[in-house]
């Protein structure tokens, strides 16, 4: 069976590795086709389809948008995008355009907790001054000592309630899975078991995205725990979605889920490449 990974982060936005070392990392682990999804960001594609090809791998050009639904944030990844698309790239602007005054924002609120710092600090781990991101942040508590490990950053800071959280406005669902079929994209829920929904308006979402065009979710992601795949995948038939399947990927350890470890998606599930190659 084919290892097909259709989530991953490079340093383009809050990975680590470049696009090229994420290629050979994901490769020498036993992927055979691999996704690149950036967050809000396509920078990564070129150098990421070259690295593949030269590699003998196969790619899929992809992104993970950030959108506001309902007051929460939630992920949806856009897979075989065309990176040039006039209307994809505008979008995915306006999308980034708000992080900087977040970052300073969230480093003014760190600040008045205890922590100072924190822009400079987490601008050193920005691999693209446009794609300031929390990991970024989460990163520098950890060099500072004041957390651990990236799972405890999130449950003391940076998220709703806790210093550093910064409440912000992304794009649209509507939005997002329009940018995505105007580059002649599939759109995708990334990682549905992370969000705080509950089941009704959870349902909701599942509605609207597939009302709009939307056509798969993630089921087997880094970003669920395994006693949420069957959930996902049960989800996934009951709504007629195909099933996705991704690390999630963004540094060596520092992720849930490593390349070779992923298990595949339930049998019972139409994985989303199932008439791609
Ligand atoms: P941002 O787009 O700046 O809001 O940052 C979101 C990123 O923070 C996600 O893509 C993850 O990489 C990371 N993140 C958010 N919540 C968690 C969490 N609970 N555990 C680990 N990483 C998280
Ligand atoms: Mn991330
Ligand atoms: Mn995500
Ligand atoms: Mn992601």
């Amino acid at each position: 069976m084919l290892n097909v990974d259709l989530h991953c982060h490079s340093n383009v936005s809050d990975g680590v590795l470049s696009p090229a070392a994420v290629a050979q990392y994901a490769y020498k682990a036993g992927v055979d086709v691999w996704g690149l999804t950036d967050h809000d960001e396509i920078g990564g594609i070129p150098a990421a389809r070259a690295a593949a090809a030269d590699i003998g791998m196969g790619f899929i050009p992809g992104v993970e948008i950030s959108i506001t639904w309902a007051s929460q944030t939630v992920h949806i990844v856009g897979l075989r995008i065309d990176e040039t698309n006039p209307l994809l790239l505008q979008g995915l602007a306006a999308t980034r355009s708000g992080r900087d005054a977040r970052g300073r924002e969230m480093a003014a609120q760190l600040a008045a907790a205890g922590i100072p710092g924190a822009y400079e600090g987490a601008l050193r781990y920005v691999g693209n001054p446009d794609l300031m991101s929390r990991t970024h942040f989460a990163r520098y508590l950890i060099e500072t000592g004041a957390c651990a490990t990236i799972p405890e950053v999130f449950r003391k800071y940076l998220t709703e309630g806790k210093p550093g959280y910064v409440p912000h406005r992304w794009a649209s669902l509507e939005q997002a899975v329009g940018w995505i079929k105007s580059a002649g994209g599939i759109a995708v829920i990334a990682h549905p078991g992370r969000y705080k929904f509950s089941p009704v308006a959870e349902g909701a979402l599942f509605d609207e995205f597939k009302q709009l065009g939307g056509t798969a979710i993630e089921v087997v992601t880094g970003s669920h725990t395994p006693d949420q795949y069957p959930v996902y995948a049960e989800l996934a038939r009951r709504y007629g979605f195909l099933a996705s399947r991704g690390t999630d990927f963004h540094a060596p350890g520092e992720s849930r889920a490593e390349f070779s470890l992923l298990p595949p998606l339930p049998s019972n599930v139409t994985p989303v490449w199932h008439d791609w190659f």
